[in-house]
């Protein structure tokens, strides 16, 4: 399964994640967790993201599209993935649509976990990220809604999307994933 994992910070999505990577045994591309190793190295590609990042703005999408386009690659891949935190922007679902029509490997499904943005500040708050900061929270949720929204209606033209009501305990949540995941794969 090809799977792309869409919700607003704070949703619950890489707890989620973490599940389906283990029940459904595909390789986790989380870009956040790039971005994060990547400052954390020190390169420069991590050097210029972070000060996107840490300003809860989103990286610029030639950066982010390089990074996926040499992880999809690896040979990991070709048991199935779950994109997690890409796409994030119309630009970068297009370059997705594009590098998996070269692989003939289209996409199975997009999941969106849907929670009230009343919920997800108080969630992120507790986190202690370090853009976690309030006004970092604010600005992420503000990208969230401008950016990365006008991809449900993206993927919903094509058949693709799924949308999960993300509250709830873990459990109660995943059995919706499970539920939608079962029916595609
Ligand atoms: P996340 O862990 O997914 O919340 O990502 C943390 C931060 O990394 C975001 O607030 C963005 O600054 C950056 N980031 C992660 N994925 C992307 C993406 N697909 N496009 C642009 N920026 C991203």
């Amino acid at each position: 399964m090809r799977i792309v994992f869409i919700g607003p910070p704070g949703a619950g999505k890489g707890t989620q994640a973490a599940k389906m990577i283990e029940t459904y045994q595909v390789a986790h591309l989380s870009t956040g967790d790039m971005l994060r190793a990547a400052r954390d190295a020190k390169t420069e590609v991590g050097a210029k993201a972070d000060r996107y990042m840490s300003a809860g703005e989103l990286v610029p999408d030639q950066i982010i599209i390089d990074i996926i386009a040499e992880r999809l690659a690896n040979p990991d891949c070709r048991k199935g993935y779950l994109l997690d935190g890409f796409p994030r922007t119309i630009a970068q679902a297009e370059a997705l649509d594009a590098m998996l029509a070269k692989k003939g490997a289209p996409l199975s499904v997009v999941l969106e976990l849907r929670v009230p943005e009343e919920a997800l500040f108080t969630r992120l708050s507790g986190r202690g990220r370090a853009d976690d900061a309030p006004d970092v929270i604010r600005r992420r949720l503000v990208a969230y809604r401008k950016q990365t929204e006008p991809l449900l209606a993206y993927y919903n033209q094509k058949g693709l999307l799924q949308t999960i009501d993300g509250l709830g305990t873990v459990e109660e949540i995943f059995d919706r994933v499970k539920t939608v995941l079962d029916r595609v794969g």
